[in-house]
């Protein structure tokens, strides 16, 4: 009697371990901005990088549900570093996100640059750091572009 209830013990903690390591294996998986975009998982805020038809950069921010919401007091700014030099992109607010007014300029030949966007979630929050590739190609795994892969994350 007294083994049966240690063995169903035994299976339950089996599970609960096994479900657990589910959880941490779910955490580890990169999720697709929804805007095909890429996400920037800050501390103080979630935002989506899109680089969009025209080549302009749209951060758009969201909440834990990754339901959009519109920019408030954040503080964005975007580089991008192409050999020529490094540009800083004015950053506009649009349809409650932020849009670049100058698109990225365009690659060279095997110059893949690097874009550089710094997000401040409020005033008093410090500044994180994210890059980012300019490669428009589209990933044959996730579908997504290059910029947005999810499989090596
Ligand atoms: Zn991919």
């Amino acid at each position: 009697m007294r083994d049966r209830h240690l063995r169903a013990l035994a299976v339950f903690f089996l599970a609960l371990v096994a479900s657990s390591l589910q959880c941490l294996a779910a955490d580890k998986k990169a999720t697709a901005g929804p805007k095909g975009g890429k996400l920037l998982e800050s501390i103080g805020a979630h935002a989506e990088f899109v680089i969009g038809k025209d080549n302009r950069v749209a951060i758009i921010f969201y909440d834990e549900n990754l339901k959009s919401v519109p920019v408030s007091g954040q503080i964005v700014s975007v580089y991008a570093e192409p050999k020529t030099g490094k540009i800083s992109l004015t950053m506009e607010k649009k349809d409650g996100a932020l849009v670049s007014k100058e698109p990225l300029p365009k690659p060279g030949f095997f110059d893949e640059y690097q874009i550089t966007v710094q997000i401040k979630a409020a005033e008093e929050s410090k500044t994180e750091s994210f890059k980012v590739r300019f490669d428009l190609d589209v990933c044959g795994k996730c579908k997504l572009q290059e910029y947005a892969c999810i499989c090596r994350r």
